[in-house]
């Protein structure tokens, strides 16, 4: 089963929420490498539908070692990742576990009058599905393609298979677990003490290092989603973010003018944060600007 670059390319322009058949895997010879995106190009899309993919690109799984990753090869799928598709739904078994590459994932909790907040983000930093690993099988919280892209996924029996021979994949596992969870505590502590502006920076600075770029294909609307606030609030810090040369607004695109003045205007979760996975999850894998001090 496999779908032409064309129809990737426009299921991403059109970031529409498909029905789960749609999100098939796609044929990809494994072992191609793209190169990480460059920063500085303003404006400039955040994932290209026809470069080359690899299974390496998320860096858990480049950091395994050669035998752990060559067994897992075999069953790793190539899928496109259109914004708003749910991986994984509230309280369902998960039948596959997923790598993010160039997607970028939101993991929320939905309260029963339909309000949701954003509890962590994944990148190719790391995977969804840990619950898998607990024992647990499920869990309350729902995972959503926020930014569109490609991942791989696996089937979880497999991947639960190679977790228990307890090697790199299962250090590495548990050690992005406990990052995760310092994630999901500071974004706690900052819903409840940090104001707007500094968790709109933050944000945007997760994504920055999540894409390797400072072009990012963002609305206003979904910031606003995302961290739970009201869209007028987000308007007008994007608006003094703005007039300050910090950001550039324009049709759903953020380009970031000055980083160093986004990280002075976040709070300190998002350096707890990062330090944190770079303190657990860095020295094994290749460089990337996510570990980047
Ligand atoms: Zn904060």
């Amino acid at each position: 089963m496999s779908v032409t670059s064309e129809s990737l390319a426009q299921e991403l322009a059109d970031s529409r929420i498909l029905p789960p058949r749609t999100l098939r895997a796609v044929k990809n010879p494994v072992g191609a490498f793209a190169p990480q995106r460059a920063l500085g190009n303003a404006f400039a899309p955040s994932a290209s539908p026809t470069a080359h993919h690899s299974p390496k690109q998320n860096q858990l799984l480049a950091a395994l070692p050669c035998v752990e990753f060559e067994r897992l090869a075999p069953h790793l799928e190539l899928v496109p990742m259109p914004r708003g598709f749910a991986l994984h739904e509230s309280g369902m078994r998960m039948l596959h576990v997923y790598f993010p590459t160039t997607s970028i994932i939101s993991i929320v909790l939905v309260l029963a009058d339909g309000a949701s907040s954003e509890v962590a983000v994944v990148g190719d930093e790391g995977i969804l599905g840990v619950s898998l690993f607990m024992g647990g099988e499920t869990t309350p919280s729902r995972t959503v393609v926020q930014s569109a892209g490609f991942g791989y996924r696996i089937k979880a029996a497999v991947l639960k298979e190679e977790f228990n021979r307890v090697g790199a994949l299962h250090t590495r596992v548990l050690l992005y677990i406990q990052a995760l969870m310092t994630q999901v505590a500071q974004t706690a502590m900052c819903n409840r003490r940090h104001s707007v502006e500094q968790q709109v920076a933050k944000r945007l600075l997760m994504i920055m290092d999540r894409t390797g770029s400072n072009s990012l294909t963002m609305t206003q609307e979904l910031i606003a989603n995302s961290l739970g606030v009201r869209r007028e609030g987000i308007t007008a810090v994007a608006g003094a973010l703005q007039r300050a040369g910090v950001i550039a607004y324009r049709r759903g695109h953020i380009a970031v003018l000055d980083s160093e003045k986004l990280e002075e205007s976040a709070c300190e979760c998002y350096a707890v944060v990062k330090l944190e996975f770079k303190r657990l999850l860095s020295g094994n894998g290749p460089s990337h600007p996510f570990y980047d001090a």
